[in-house]
């Protein structure tokens, strides 16, 4: 039976439509949840291999039955197994979605993809002097330093080049346990070598690799990424927009862009705002185009243009069911593929739109750069012609939605704080704000929506600790109005005068998943400045709600950054007490930072405000 809407998310524009979804028979996430129940104890803990055919093998936790594979693997060696290849997956998302950034650089930089251009030529200029690229003459600079990011995918000897960007006592620590990423793919390849049967056995030893294979992703894939998105689409600057499913409009045609990459949404945020597409919206009864986004492929256009968010990942599919949706456009990662069934239930186009993703019921509109312009005006045509189909009479959109401010990059930051990290750093010293946390991260119907978000956050504000948030948590804080500047009133004495005084929120959006990257600038900034490492600053991390893969990559090159983190969903771990000791104990004497799990938010801001009081007490700063 299905439980109470209210006891499944605390955000009523949720809970309305799931309401709507269950009185119209519609199966959603949260119902396929429950028909899992109960879950299977050995996936749960780790415990079960299908690396090869001689299993799959599972460990008996209670010790009653087998303790090992038929290989001879412990609990230990399949856990650690299990969580490597997770981290493998978590950073081939990352590592293909900055790739497919840089190819269409490069085409751009070489004449070939003509819809894109350069919008960030001081970054353009920055990135390539950190490649050692001088050469700016005709045809050079751009395409030698796309050539010089592609470079660090492949490369097998070396290391993954924008690692230098962390603290000197970070690359060292890096050094001293051989953890320096060579070349982002390579080490992708080499976790899913070492996780074959019969080759690396020892838990310790896989897990480096796991830190090893993460940090290429977060010094390296996910920051290429973030670099390459700015140079060509611009660097995120704050500007206000609202959020949640209220964005729909009952009089305009609604186009959803759900996925990732800005690559596709870029081009449709210009195509629907083509008055030749207004026009013909206008035609046909429409007001006008409107265009929102979920996820991260949400985040990206919200930073960037201000295209209101429609919602986060559980809120995909509710979407389809206001019966506004014209067009559901989506790309990849974090679609569910159940929207295919979904859409033919309305008349939503479901749209696929990449070379690597196919979904069942999909209408497919594959997108390539060099055609990237007339693709995107394909696509909203399709979108804006099927208004005429929309069934008003099944239309439900539910009023809820909260402005926000958004667009804290890195540069935005430091221009609020006057061109320098000092004002933060002082603020930070003189106890006004007592730290930093990055609360980051998905949605999981293991927790109550939004609710390990929103709860979190608003204990750590109220403790006068900055928050700085990207992805789904994002999204939660911009529905729940922690993203706008009257937040502060919410905030403790401390952390409010320094927002009143910069005009700025509590809690900073800085982006998508790949942009935790600028938080680990931030990070580096703020050590560099004080001259110590990152695992000395009073700062944490937190993910309430994960749920992908690509969170288990984030989470390991966070606690590899020295970043103390904090989870609110359990990883598939704990059937080995020897990884489980690693993560949460032994990490802390090689790279200064743990795992903790806590699904109790209060508890988790509780554990995030004794380490950031731990390391003030060791920075010598007031308590
Ligand atoms: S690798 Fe070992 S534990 Fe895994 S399925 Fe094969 S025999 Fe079983
Ligand atoms: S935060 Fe998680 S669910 Fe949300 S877009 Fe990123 S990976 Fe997907």
């Amino acid at each position: 039976m299905a439980n109470k809407p209210a006891t499944e998310s605390i955000d009523p524009a949720t809970t309305k439509m799931l309401l709507e979804a269950r009185r119209a028979g519609l199966e959603t996430a949260w119902d396929r949840f429950n028909k899992q129940q109960p879950q299977c104890g050995f996936g749960l803990l780790g415990i079960c291999c299908r690396n090869c055919n001689m299993g799959p093998c599972r460990i008996d936790p209670f010790g009653e039955g087998p303790d090992k594979g038929v290989c001879g693997a412990t609990a230990d060696i399949i856990v650690a197994r299990n969580l490597l290849r997770m981290i493998a997956a978590g950073a081939a998302a990352h590592a293909d979605h900055a790739r497919d950034a840089v190819i269409v650089f490069k085409e751009a930089s070489e004449g070939r993809a003509r819809s894109y251009q350069i919008r960030d030529e001081a970054k353009l200029r920055a990135l390539a002097a950190e490649y050692n690229i001088s050469s700016w003459g005709e045809g050079g600079g751009a395409a030698d330093l796309a050539n010089a990011l592609l470079s660090d995918f492949g490369r097998q000897q070396g290391s993954v080049m924008l690692t230098h960007r962390a603290p000197e006592k970070r690359q060292r620590i890096w050094e001293k346990l051989g953890i320096i990423p060579r070349g982002i793919d390579r080490e992708i390849v080499e976790c899913m070598h070492r996780t074959n049967m019969g080759v690396d056995n020892d838990p310790l030893h896989i897990l480096l690799q796991g830190l090893r294979t993460s940090i290429a992703d977060g010094w390296g894939a996910s920051m290429i990424a973030t670099e390459v998105q700015d140079i060509l689409f611009g660097t995120p600057s704050p500007k206000r927009s609202e959020a949640n499913l209220g964005v729909l409009r009952e009089d305009e045609v609604n186009i959803i862009v759900h996925g990732h990459e800005p690559i596709l949404s870029e081009m449709i945020v210009e195509a629907a705002s083509d008055p030749e597409m207004i026009r013909l919206a206008e035609k046909l009864g429409a007001k006008g185009i409107n265009v929102a986004g979920i996820c991260c492929t949400g985040n990206e256009v919200l930073m960037r243009h201000g295209i209101p968010v429609a919602g986060n990942f559980l809120q995909q599919e509710l979407a389809v069911i206001t019966g506004a949706v014209e067009a559901m456009v989506v790309d990849v990662q974090c679609v569910m593929p159940s929207l295919g069934s979904l859409a033919a239930c309305y008349h939503t186009k479901f749209i696929s739109t990449s070379p690597k993703a196919e979904f069942p019921g999909a209408l497919r509109m594959e997108f390539s750069e060099e055609r990237a312009a007339e693709m995107a005006r394909e696509i909203v045509r399709t979108a804006v012609e099927n208004y005429r189909n929309r069934d008003k009479s099944r239309v439900i959109i539910p009023r809820e939605k909260s402005e926000c401010m958004v667009g804290f990059s890195v540069e935005a930051i430091l221009n609020a704080l006057g061109g320098s990290p000092q004002p933060l750093i002082d603020a930070v010293v003189n106890g006004s704000i007592k730290g930093i946390a990055a609360v980051v991260g998905c949605n999981n119907p293991k927790v109550q929506h939004d609710s390990g978000h929103i709860n979190l956050v608003r204990e750590l504000i109220r403790n006068n600790v900055l928050v700085v948030t990207t992805g789904c948590n994002a999204i939660a804080c911009a529905k729940a109005g922690l993203l706008r500047p009257e937040a502060a009133a919410e905030a403790g004495d401390g952390l409010r005068g320094v927002c009143e005084s910069l005009g700025v929120p509590p809690v900073l959006h800085m982006g998508s998943c790949v942009d935790i990257s600028r938080i680990l600038v931030v990070a580096a900034a703020i050590a560099n400045r004080l001259g110590v490492d990152i695992s000395d600053l009073p700062v944490a991390g937190a993910a309430p709600e994960w749920m992908s893969e690509k969170a288990v990559s984030i989470g390991a090159y966070v606690v590899a950054s020295g970043v103390y983190t904090v989870l609110g969903t359990v990883p598939p771990v704990l059937g080995s007490p020897v990884v489980t000791r690693i993560l949460t104990k032994d990490l802390g004497d090689a790279v200064g930072a743990t795992f903790a799990v806590e699904p109790d938010p209060f508890k988790a801001a509780r554990l995030i405000i004794e380490h950031i009081e731990s390391r003030r007490k060791g920075l010598g700063l007031k308590v």
